[in-house]
């Protein structure tokens, strides 16, 4: 079976529209995201258009500040004291990565942690790791867990996760996040030993390694619950153009799992869905 991430993705945002709509009429509060872009990346432009169309499309503010490659560390700074200091705005992403003189922990730590809503400052990665309430949670990683339960249903309770990879953006946060739903969690990573024999004890396996292809049918064990975060761009050996394939050999261990992400239309649409979900979050609770 294949989850539709797309679909899931279309689902969750017509929920947040709705949630808009009510927090409007109730609280005159209207949510609104502001993306700071720091260069001029490609593919973080891409990301960061997408981003705004999503936002609008769902009634919240979207805001754009670009700055150029070569802005210093203070003048990004002194930009998010700003946005943080704006009641009107609710979220602040900064786009990663950023060029390679800004300090990228530093830039993250500087947003204030309930604006967060990548969910990546150290006080959110720890209100995730205590299990408390009112932590940004980060968007990919919550995506990954909609599409395991949309196959699996609510309760995980005692399946075995494996993770592989071990990054604060994915792997650690969706292994805390399976953690809390109950699983045994194995985390494995690039030192990881006996790989595909760790896999096949898998329930549910999740991929965020950055590697084409690298999950093999024969480290799945039948029915599992495969979930592909990658997102790789390699050259089609038939047609000579590229495309996007994931961290798992999607047609040989589509014969083996139970369910399985595309790549594209799996996780990836359901990153920028939770990125609207933690803004709305961020403008109820503290708008
Ligand atoms: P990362 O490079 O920060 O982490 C990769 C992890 O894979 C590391 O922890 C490493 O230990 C592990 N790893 C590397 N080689 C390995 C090996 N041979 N065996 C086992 N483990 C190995 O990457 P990331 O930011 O976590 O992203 C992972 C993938 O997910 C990338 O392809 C990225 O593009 C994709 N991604 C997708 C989305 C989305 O929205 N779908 C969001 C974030 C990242």
């Amino acid at each position: 079976m294949i989850i539709d991430g797309k679909q899931a993705a279309a689902k969750l945002r017509i929920t947040i529209a709705k949630d808009v709509i009510a927090l409007k009429a109730s609280k005159g509060i209207t949510p609104s995201l502001t993306v700071v872009l720091v260069g001029d990346d490609p593919a973080s432009q891409v990301y960061v258009r997408n981003k705004a169309k999503q936002t609008t499309e769902v009634g919240m503010i979207s805001n754009e500040i670009r700055l150029p490659e070569n802005c210093s560390q203070a003048e990004l700074l002194s930009q998010l004291t700003h946005l943080n200091n704006d009641t009107s705005v609710h979220g602040i992403l900064v786009q990663l990565p950023l060029p390679k003189h800004l300090d990228e922990s530093l830039v993250i730590g500087a947003i204030t942690p309930e604006k967060d809503v990548d969910g990546f400052h150290a006080m959110n990665a720890g209100r995730l790791l205590n299990g408390e309430s009112g932590a940004m949670v980060p968007c990919t990683p919550q995506g990954c867990i909609i599409l395991a339960k949309q196959h699996l249903g609510n309760d995980l309770s005692g399946k075995h996760a494996v993770v592989i990879g071990r990054s604060n953006i994915v792997g650690k946060p969706v292994a805390l996040l399976l953690l809390q739903q109950n699983c045994t969690v194995t985390i494995a990573h690039s030192r990881t030993e006996n790989l595909p024999q760790i896999c096949q004890q898998a329930d549910i396996l999740i991929a965020a390694v950055g590697r084409a292809e690298f999950v093999q049918a024969d480290w799945v064990k039948k029915g599992a619950t495969v979930i592909d975060v990658g997102i790789n761009r390699i050259e089609d050996m038939v047609t000579g153009k590229m495309k996007l394939v994931g961290d798992v050999d999607y047609a040989a261990v589509s014969e083996v799992c139970g369910a399985i992400t595309p790549v594209p239309g799996g996780v990836g649409p359901m990153t920028i869905a939770c990125l609207l979900k933690n803004t709305l979050e961020a403008a109820k609770l503290y708008g």
